[in-house]
């Protein structure tokens, strides 16, 4: 019998070789398998520039030559939520400072500015349904004269859209069915994290403790409800909120598959956690760049044929980086409105956003809230909506208004 002594080098030596295969899996055309992002998602150092070789080809094979943007305006509607999520600098109870509700006059104002500076989308973004959990809400609701707040959004949706060259994309929280079909006839997409898939963020002292609408099957429902209508749809993940790897790639398949089944997803979201002074989350450990990076590329190799994005602000200055790991999308890109969900972290000015997109080759776009590939199914319908995305559109489906950058 031969004795067979597992030296530390040998095993180097093995696992390079298990990870030469799953580097091999990487083919032109098909996704990766599960157990080919479970390796890849962890890849070494060493390993790393082939793998992100891999998702930048596989992005030129989607997009080639192109990088896009949406230039936006941020519309904060409100700030109340009844969630509590660990990482949160947005949400406000009624009577911290900052609490606030636009009012109509206020969205209109934010949405005429976009206008002025070359706009296209109004980006939508408020605490899910604060009026279940303070009466302030309640009251503040009656005042303006909506029996909630899904019912104002669309109606300050329908305000922007009657009234601007803006494009509503809502981003309400946990939706309906009967929400999605009315907010799908007053925006052309409309968007919901997924975040985690991990429901064990949902216990005591984790992320997502006393954040009842972060449940991840409700989430997943909504989104699967939006495939069911058709309703171009956002979505994503947030890395670094206590997840692991492998909740990563599993909540990235769980978006592939409600894609593959309804076609509706029109762009993944990587997103990485920043910890803030003020969060419950402040001391917890953001994740490194290198995890950015290879949750990125698995994401497109996962998913070769869907957008995806990284937001530029929550990576600076590792923009190009961002690029080599095969993203195709910069997300939305405000000239003029802070990010209220990150504040401290400014958008990058979008004339060095361009200059460091085209320095790697690519030419930036700006793009509609909706995706190209989308637009036809919308404009071919009857309504404002429609009449509002044909005027918007160019031949190519982006943004028609041709503005500096
Ligand atoms: S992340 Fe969204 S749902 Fe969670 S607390 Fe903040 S506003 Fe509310």
């Amino acid at each position: 019998m031969t004795l067979i002594v597992i030296t530390p080098t040998t095993k180097r030596a093995k696992s390079e070789d298990s990870m030469r295969r799953w580097l091999d899996e990487i083919g032109p055309t098909e996704p990766i398998s599960r157990e080919a992002a479970l390796h890849l998602v962890c890849c070494s150092d060493k390993d790393l520039p082939e793998l992100l070789a891999a998702a930048r080809a596989a992005k030129e094979r989607f997009k080639p030559g192109v990088i896009t943007y949406s230039r936006k305006v941020f519309i904060p509607l409100t700030n109340l939520c009844r969630d509590y999520c660990g990482y949160c600098t947005f949400r406000r109870d009624p009577a911290d400072a900052g609490a606030h509700t636009m009012t109509p006059d206020e969205v209109l104002e934010v949405a005429r500015a976009g206008e002025r500076t070359g706009c296209t989308e109004a980006l939508f973004s408020l605490g899910d349904k604060p009026e279940l959990l303070f009466p302030e809400m309640r009251q503040t609701l009656r005042h303006l004269g909506y029996k909630s707040t899904l019912h104002y959004l669309e109606a300050m949706c329908q305000l922007v859209l009657r009234e601007t060259r803006l494009l509503p994309h809502p981003n309400p929280g946990l939706l309906s069915t009967e929400w999605i079909a009315r907010l799908a006839t007053v925006s052309p997409s409309m968007g919901l994290m997924v975040e985690t898939t991990n429901t064990a963020l949902l216990a005591p002292g984790a992320a997502h403790d006393n954040a009842p609408d972060k449940v991840p099957a409700k989430r997943l429902r909504t989104i699967q409800d939006a495939g069911k209508q058709g309703v171009p749809f956002t979505t994503g993940l947030l890395i670094g909120i206590g997840e692991t790897p492998e909740n990563r790639v599993d909540t990235l398949l769980a978006i592939r598959d409600l894609h593959e089944r309804y076609g509706h997803i029109q762009e993944v979201i990587v997103q990485n956690f920043r910890a803030k002074p003020e969060i419950p989350m402040a001391h917890c450990p953001e994740p490194t760049f290198g995890e950015m990076l290879r949750t990125l590329a698995v994401a497109r190799l996962l998913m070769p044929d869907v957008n995806i994005q990284a937001p530029p602000n929550l990576n600076a200055p590792y923009y190009e980086e961002l690029l080599e790991a095969g993203i195709n999308d910069w997300g939305g890109v405000s000239p003029l409105t802070p990010d209220y969900i990150n504040p401290e972290k400014p958008w990058p000015h979008l004339d060095q956003l361009r200059v460091r997109t085209e320095a790697k080759g690519f030419e930036l776009r700006q793009r509609l809230p909706v995706y190209p590939e989308f637009l036809l199914a919308l404009i071919s319908r009857s309504g404002l909506l429609s009449e509002k995305l044909r005027a918007a559109a160019d031949d190519y489906g982006l943004a028609k208004l041709k503005r500096a950058a």
